[in-house]
């Protein structure tokens, strides 16, 4: 199995460190992640800068490459330049911190699995639910064992799964549900500082806000203890709408 792994967090994350060491035992592993973290840079691609491919070594023996560009920009540069055979998966991950809720939308560990889904390989989103002292050895062996399941059943095209691990022990864990994207946000709050010379500037910080969810919402499997799996699709289109929209009946005229 070839497998193309990226990691929002950037080539030098444990997070990514701790897939590559666990895919290794089921396939071909390779890099290419962004040399520096670009986390919430959503599906952003680089049009106006040089893309730049550095090999990378670790402990004496190379590793991967970095980009200095986003997790959408990798995805594509190793499907479709750096290496000679496509993936049969792109995995992005193990992200530090979830990926839950309308938060997805800024998400580059979930837009680098979209990406590798837009060029038609089946695509993993992996998150662990914590962004403190993580430790990603049971999300990591979770993570082989789902790639071997959707080598053996596929994934039909335009699907990506979002993968969410909770950062508890692997005996706490009490199984996996299958959900939907829930309401779950981030409530922002702009912390208005001053630098060193007097200028005022704006950090965005906040805090998660838990909306009343459905039963079978991603953040409701993570906070109950579930790993979560939601099919993702990059169809934007509102099926249900489309119906009440053309009863509107809008015209050139109006
Ligand atoms: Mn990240």
């Amino acid at each position: 199995m070839k497998i193309l792994l990226t990691n929002d967090d950037g080539i030098n994350s444990l997070g990514i460190y701790a897939l590559y060491q666990e895919l290794k035992k089921i396939g071909q592993v390779s890099i290419v992640a962004p040399e520096t973290e670009q986390s919430a840079v959503g599906h952003a691609i680089t049009l106006s800068n040089p893309l730049r491919v550095r090999e990378i070594y670790r402990d004496g023996s190379f590793y991967g490459y970095s980009v200095n560009g986003t997790p959408a920009d990798c995805v594509k540069l190793g499907a479709l330049v750096i290496f000679k055979e496509p993936p049969d998966i792109v995995v992005s991950g193990i992200n530090l911190g979830p990926n839950l809720g309308i938060d997805i939308i800024y998400s580059g560990t979930v837009s680098a699995a979209t990406e590798g889904t837009v060029l038609g390989f089946p695509s993993l989103a992996i998150s662990l639910g914590t962004r403190r002292d993580p430790d990603y050895s049971f999300a990591a062996a979770f993570t082989k064992g789902l790639c071997l399941k959707v080598k053996e059943k596929g994934l039909p095209p335009g699907i990506l799964l979002n993968v969410n691990i909770p950062a508890i022990s692997c005996a706490e864990i009490k199984g996996v549900k299958i959900s939907r994207q829930g309401k779950s946000r981030f409530k922002d709050t702009f912390e208005k500082r001053r630098d060193p010379r007097g200028n005022v500037y704006y950090w965005l910080t906040g805090e998660i806000v838990r909306e009343e969810e459905n039963e079978e919402a991603d953040t409701k499997a993570v906070d109950g203890n579930y790993v979560s799996i939601t099919p993702l699709h990059f169809d934007l289109t509102s099926y249900l709408s489309i119906r009440g929209l053309k009863e509107w009946d809008i015209s050139l005229k109006d």
